[in-house]
Order: C-alpha cells, then structure tokens, then sequence
C-alpha cells in the first residue's frame, strides 16, 4: 500500500513538506519553514517520521518555505540521501547559512530559545550530501543514472520559478507520480518557462497559490512592465526617488535584468540600480550559472554590465535617497529589521517619492499594511516605534513568478491524472481548484490532504 501524507501543519503556503511512502521506498519532497510563524510552530511535523527512515529528500528549489527544515530532517535521517538541481544546491546553500544569522538574531531579539536549528558547520557539513542532478535524466534512489527496471526512480523537470527550480517525477513500478513545487509556465526575462510532463502522470501533487486571483482582464506581463515603466519616470520627474521593496533570490535579479534592459533602450532615466548584501550574493550565484538549462540567455552579466551597488544600512547615518538612482532592497514583504523596513521612511516621507512592489504580499507583512493605508494617512512600520506619514505614492506591480490559476487548471485538464492532490495553497484557494475541477473533470480523485494523516495513493 502506498501513501500521501501531508507534512504542513495546516492547509496553507507554509512549511512546505510531503511524505511518499511506496513500500519499495520513503521519500520526502521538500521540508520547508513557515515564513509567518516562529520556533516549533515554524516546522512541519517532521516527528511523523522518526519511526521509519527515510530514503530520499527531494528539494524542488531554494526558496525558504520549501528548503529551510531540510538541515532538521538530514539530521534526523542520517542515511537519507538529497537530491536537488545544480543552481538549488548553490541558492540553498547561501540561504541556509543566512538563515543561521537570522535565527541567531531571532534568538537575542525575540527571545526565541531554540534558534539557531542549525549551525553554520552543520549547514556546512549537512550540504556536502546534497547530490545535484541533471535536468531530464533518470536516476535510481542510490543518485546514479537509471539504466535498467529499478523498483523507484525519478527525473527532475524544469519548474520555471526561479533558477535551478525543479518539479520531481518519480516512476514507482510502472506507476508516475509528478509533484511540481512551484511552477511558472510563463518565459521571465531571465528565466524559461516550465517544461512538465504532457502526459502519462497517474498522481499528481501540484501547487495551487494564485488559486483566489482571478487573471486579470487583458493581463500581461509586457503590460505590468510598461505600467513599471511609466512610475518610475513620473517619480524621476517629480524630482522623486523609487524603492522597489524586492525578495532576495531570484525577484532581485529578474528585475535587475528587465530594468537594465529598459535603462539601456533610455526607457528609464536611473543612472544606478542599488540592491542590498544578500541579494548582492544571490546574484553572483545567478551569474555563476548563467549556463544553466532554464536561463534563456547567458546575458547579461548581472554584476558585470548592470554593475549595481550594494546598499548596506549598517554604513549609512542620514541616508536621502537619490532622483537618479533606483532602489531594490530587500525584503519584498518589508519585514522588521530588513533593508527594505529600515529604509522605508525615508521614501515614504516625501510625496514625490515612490515604494513600488513587485511581488506578493502577506496582508499582515508591513508591505501589505503599507498596501492598504491611504496615502495621506500614517502607518507604525514596527513595535515601539513612531507612525510613519505616507505621502508617497505607493502600487502594486505583479511580477509574479507563479503560474496564474488559470494556466495550471488547463494544465492538469490536460494531463488528465487519476488522482490530484492541491497543495501550497490557502484554503480558498484549494477550494476553487477543487470546485472547478470537479466540474471539469468529476472522474478525477481530487484530493485536499488532511495535515498529518496518510491518503492512499
Ligand atoms: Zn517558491
Ligand atoms: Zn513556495
């Protein structure tokens, strides 16, 4: 008997992490951490599986909510082997060090006494297990390449999220089962769109985020770039300043190359782009791959021909942004004590200035407050600080790098799997998945998996 069970302590985009249990073989795909909640509650219920040692641990990409307990469950499954992408092995890598600091603040700060989880030796030592894998091959569970009729074997298929992501198919004995991580159809500038499987898929397990946005009438993203386009240079007008409050890996860079490319056609004014340290490390990686399969060019070189600067709060006293120059600092939900936060007022204090985000934004994050006070009207950033006036003008561009809801429906009609269980999702939007698809396709089992509890496969 062979079974699904979901790892994530709520249905929601949390802690993300699945277990499959084939009999042949235990395999986990992801093992994330909470990006809202903090300490025990942050992980996913890892507990569930000290009782049978796992095999594998797939990480379909870097991103925090999918990588950050992986340290937590290689120590706990000492044998268990990990397999990931070239560019998730680096991206992960860099992330997780960093995470250590952020605990370690956490730890002083919020009195959080488990943090750090980890260690930077043990990040170190956990990372050397990590096997990366080539795109399209199939490999056995032991990471070698796949030849003869193996029990379990997998291939990693270009996700389109960000660089290295990944979704896992794994062949179980003539039965496919394909879980996608998180999935982009849609080309970015720097990045291909995904390339999945088309047909034969008897499970699938497929992230459901967009599932309570509808497409917008007439969207694309040539037009959100133009309507970005437009802002910035009616804020330089103004004699004002941007800040693009941006995630770190992966929006950083999409946006330093969409913004180069306009700076270079004179479609914007801005002489230079500033982002923060560790979107300045992230970047690097991004160049150090430019040859990885889903990069669409080589070019540009981000640090070398867009040459941005690194804007470090720790070095500046009185900062006052500058007409010319463009700010994309991190974090994109502008979370307390990053660059992005400690930097806010100092746009949003003038009105001639702007605070553009680009990405999504939790409603409860300080971005998404900012989001919802008029302008005029005044917003306390953080506890125990002062309100801060909004004079600036402040909008919402959506560069997302998520297949829109619409795209992954067609794409699951089309694949037509036996069984589809809706993951990565809040429960409204696993509810219109799951309505529309019971309409569409009513002989499909459609499965939202009950935290903690095995569903047969
Ligand atoms: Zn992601
Ligand atoms: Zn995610």
């Amino acid at each position: 008997m062979a079974t699904f069970t979901n790892l994530t302590r709520a249905n929601e985009i949390g802690a993300n992490s699945y277990a499959l249990d084939l009999g042949d073989a235990r395999l986990v795909l992801d093992a994330g951490m909470h990006p809202k909640l903090d300490g025990q509650a942050s992980l996913p219920n890892l507990e569930m599986l000290d009782a049978t040692p796992v095999d594998a641990l797939f990480l379909t990409h870097a991103h925090h909510d999918h990588s950050g307990a992986v340290p937590l469950l290689m120590e706990r499954h000492p044998d268990a082997r990990v397999f990931l992408t070239e560019p998730t092995y680096y991206l992960a890598d860099r992330l997780l060090h960093n995470s250590v600091n952020v605990m370690k603040s956490q730890r002083e700060e919020l009195g959080i006494p488990e943090y750090p989880f980890y260690t930077h030796p043990q990040v170190a030592a956990l990372t050397r297990r990590w096997q990366a894998c080539r795109l399209g091959d199939r490999w056995t569970l032991d990471g070698h390449p796949s030849r003869l009729p193996d029990p379990v074997t997998f291939t990693l298929h270009s996700a389109g999220h960000i660089l290295g992501s990944a979704a896992v198919e794994i062949d179980h004995r003539g039965r496919r089962i394909l879980y996608t991580g998180d999935i982009n159809f849609a080309d970015q500038t720097l990045l291909r769109g995904a390339e999945l499987p088309t047909s034969g898929i008897d499970t699938l397990i497929i992230e459901t985020t967009r599932g309570v946005q509808p497409n917008p009438e007439g969207y694309s993203r040539q037009d959100v770039r133009n309507r970005l386009l437009q802002a910035l240079n009616q804020v330089h007008d103004a004699g004002g300043s941007s800040l693009l409050p941006i995630f770190a890996m992966g929006k950083t860079q999409e946006l330093l190359a969409l913004l180069h490319e306009a700076r270079q056609r004179g479609e914007i004014p801005h002489d230079t782009f500033f982002i923060g340290g560790l979107g300045r490390s992230f970047t690097e990686i991004y160049d150090r791959l430019a040859d990885a399969p889903d990069r669409l060019a080589r070019k540009p070189s981000l640090t070398e021909d867009i040459r941005p600067q690194v804007l470090d709060w720790r070095t500046l006293r009185d900062f006052r942004p500058k007409r010319n120059h463009l700010y994309l600092l991190p974090s994109g939900m502008m979370t307390t004590r990053t660059t992005s936060n400690r930097f806010a007022s100092s746009f949003l204090n003038r009105e001639e200035n702007g605070v553009f985000f680009v990405g999504y934004c939790d409603p409860e994050s300080p971005a998404g407050r900012l989001r919802a006070t008029p302008r005029g009207g005044k917003l306390q950033l953080n506890p125990d600080e002062p309100e801060t006036p909004v004079r600036a003008r402040v909008e919402h561009f959506d560069f997302t790098s998520h297949a829109t809801r619409e795209v992954i429906l067609d794409y699951i009609l089309r694949l037509g799997p036996r069984q589809c269980f809706l993951v990565h999702g809040d429960a409204p939007a696993l509810a219109w998945f799951q309505t529309e698809l019971s309409r569409s396709a009513p002989a499909m089992k459609v499965v939202i998996p009950p935290p903690g509890q095995p569903v047969d496969l």
